[in-house]
């Protein structure tokens, strides 16, 4: 009662307006300001690396449009529409995915989580452009989820610029996406963009330690291992052995960097093992080796003279990194991709202690 009359006076300034979204002030305000002003777009891509909170800006996005109390884009996250969408289940708002559903019949169609299905499927994107020419069920949109949209098939993301291009008016699409590049630029265009960044690590530890309850060590540990990604941080403690699988791959990317091709090309043999039963695991390695290119491309941005590796040549591994990944998805022989990204990544002098090895010479 008293929050519907005077909702300036509930709580502090951060669970006032209830995103609970912590860094990336812009991307929340851009968003209020779209609700509040009827200007929402009718496609968003939010953009940044894995644990930013592209999925709970989406999430948080979608409550304030359809929550049942509060106004003025402050979803109260206590009735039963914004349950809903903490749950996934309403009905109107549907999250596309590798794996998902598809209403084409036939024994390779159904729902694609059995058959191992490595991106987004064109199937999938029809089904999207059927439901999304319906009139919503129960609420005022429908609304779609597309995690990842760089996870797309060539031919899904072609089909869903038919959706893009002229979207039904009742239908409001989210993409989430940790590689741009990989997105057609046609797709890219037509939706809004919003550009999450990592936050400061001091700000983030601050942020990670009153959410978990963690000391000041603890706090400062997590937010640099994870790389100043609120959700990533939050992952990071409660699953141990993802901390531990993260630490192993910076490990690993630090030995490969200088190591041999021999040494290179036995990792990849591990690695393309892996990826048959482990998918996760090897993405999530392959995400750690980006973080730690883009640390050496810091590093010869940011202390030129002190550097092992050129920015030109951490840019080179970066995009090796993100190639890989884009061929294992589309299910390329997966040892010949990490083969050829082992020979792509710069041979860099070994760190103080440790001898430096050409791979040609092995
Ligand atoms: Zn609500
Ligand atoms: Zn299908």
């Amino acid at each position: 009662m008293t929050a519907m009359n005077f909702p300036e006076m509930e709580g502090p300034p951060t669970s006032a307006d209830n995103w609970d979204f912590h860094g990336n002030e812009h991307a929340v305000a851009s968003l209020k300001h779209a609700i509040t002003t009827g200007h929402l777009s009718h496609a968003y891509l939010f953009t940044g690396p894995a644990g930013v909170g592209k999925g709970k800006l989406a999430k948080r996005l979608i409550q304030a449009l359809v929550c049942e109390k509060e106004p003025e884009a402050r979803p109260c996250l206590e009735c039963r529409s914004c349950k809903h969408i903490e749950t996934g289940d309403a009905p109107d708002i549907e999250r596309i995915a590798i794996g998902g559903v598809c209403d084409e019949g036939g024994p390779a169609h159904k729902d694609h989580a059995a058959d191992g299905s490595t991106r987004i499927r064109i199937c999938q994107v029809r089904r999207l452009e059927r439901v999304a020419s319906l009139a919503p069920y129960a609420a005022p949109r429908r609304i779609f989820v597309i995690d990842a949209a760089d996870d797309l098939q060539r031919e899904a993301a072609h089909a869903l610029l038919k959706t893009l291009e002229e979207p039904p008016s009742s239908v409001l699409l989210i993409m989430l996406a940790t590689d741009v590049d990989s997105l057609l630029p046609t797709v890219r265009s037509r939706c809004q963009e919003i550009a999450l960044r990592p936050m400061q690590h001091a700000a983030l530890a601050t942020a990670l330690k009153s959410r978990l309850g963690v000391d000041e060590l603890t706090a400062a540990r997590l937010a640099r291992e994870a790389h100043g990604c609120f959700g990533l941080g939050v992952r990071l403690h409660t699953d141990p052995s993802l901390s531990m699988l993260r630490e192993t791959a910076a490990a690993d990317a630090e030995r490969l960097a200088a190591a041999g091709r021999n040494d290179r090309f036995d990792y990849a043999a591990t690695l393309a093992g892996r990826w048959s039963k482990e998918r996760g695991s090897v993405l999530e390695t392959l995400d750690c080796w980006r973080w730690w290119w883009r640390d050496r491309l810091h590093e010869a941005a940011h202390t030129p003279g002190a550097t092992r590796c050129s920015a030109p040549e951490a840019v080179r591994a970066l995009r090796a990194v993100a190639r890989t990944r884009e061929h294992l998805l589309a299910n390329t022989y997966p040892q010949l991709a990490l083969e050829v990204m082992m020979l792509d990544l710069p041979v860099l002098a070994a760190r103080a202690g440790e001898e430096a090895r050409s791979p040609l010479m092995v």
